[in-house]
């Protein structure tokens, strides 16, 4: 990991309540001042209880996925701006469970990434590449030209994040290697010059995700162009969501 502040943010999903706010509480109160910053993202009804459970702390919140519009007929979907209002500074936009599961595209997903800088929230935009893009030596292709269609115009260090999920390694126990990692890393370091200012390209934090845990989060923050992970399954409790925070 460089000099870039690390970002530690955990993924809910469809997961967690009301009761699990004494999970936050927990984590909290074991870390009231990490070495990097800190971040849960609920499911978006959770929004304005997790900020409540935050306030005072230093996690901050997010939200797992937005519209690329402010307001409109579009039933079931949340706006960039109302998250933002509810006290969340962030949103997931691309997660490979959106793009399966809602077909969304690279162009729908730098909208949404647009709408959230728009509405002044971190984007933070998920790229990777299926276990079959991988087996046929297509990893770096997908991962280069998934980050130029998803990352929107006026993306900057300061409102972007961009998160490297290996589709095959979430939720599976399956990690990438340490290798694989770097050399993912490294090209979209490389790649972002293109699409950012040098500076800006040189300070965005690249995320890894895929079954980072307590156990192995610490060899994968060695990486040089890791700057902390997206976690999912091992962010739902404080003591495993703790481990990965103590590793950064
Ligand atoms: P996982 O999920 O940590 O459970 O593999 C990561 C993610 O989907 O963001």
């Amino acid at each position: 990991m460089s000099d870039i502040r690390p970002l530690i943010a955990g993924n809910w999903k469809m997961n967690g309540s009301r009761a699990a706010m004494a999970e936050v509480s927990a984590l909290a109160a074991a870390h009231p001042a990490p070495g990097c910053d800190v971040m849960l993202c609920p499911p978006a009804p959770l929004l304005p209880i997790m900020v409540e459970a935050a306030s005072g702390t230093k996690i901050a919140v997010g939200a797992q996925d937005c519209h690329a519009n402010v307001s409109g007929a579009h039933t079931g979907d949340t706006s960039a701006t109302l998250i933002a209002e509810l006290g969340a500074t962030a949103v997931i936009v691309g997660h490979s469970e959106r793009r399966a599961d809602h077909g969304e595209t690279d162009a729908a997903i730098a909208a949404k990434a647009a709408a959230a800088h728009q509405a002044g929230l971190i984007a933070i935009i998920c790229i990777g590449e299926t276990e079959a893009e991988r087996d046929a030596g297509r990893a770096l292709e997908v991962a280069r030209s998934q980050l130029a269609g998803s990352l929107p115009a006026g993306a900057t260090a300061a409102n972007t994040v961009i998160a490297y999920e290996p589709v095959w390694a979430i939720g599976t126990g399956k990690v990438a290697s340490v290798a694989d990692i770097d050399e993912v890393h490294s090209a979209l370091r490389t790649a972002l010059a293109d699409l950012m200012s040098a500076e800006d390209a040189a300070a965005t934090r690249l995320l890894y995700g895929g079954s980072v845990k307590p156990g192995n989060a610490a060899e994968i923050f060695a990486v040089t162009d890791v700057n902390g992970a997206l976690v999912g399954g091992a962010s739902l409790k404080a003591a495993d969501f703790g481990g990965i925070i103590a590793a950064a």
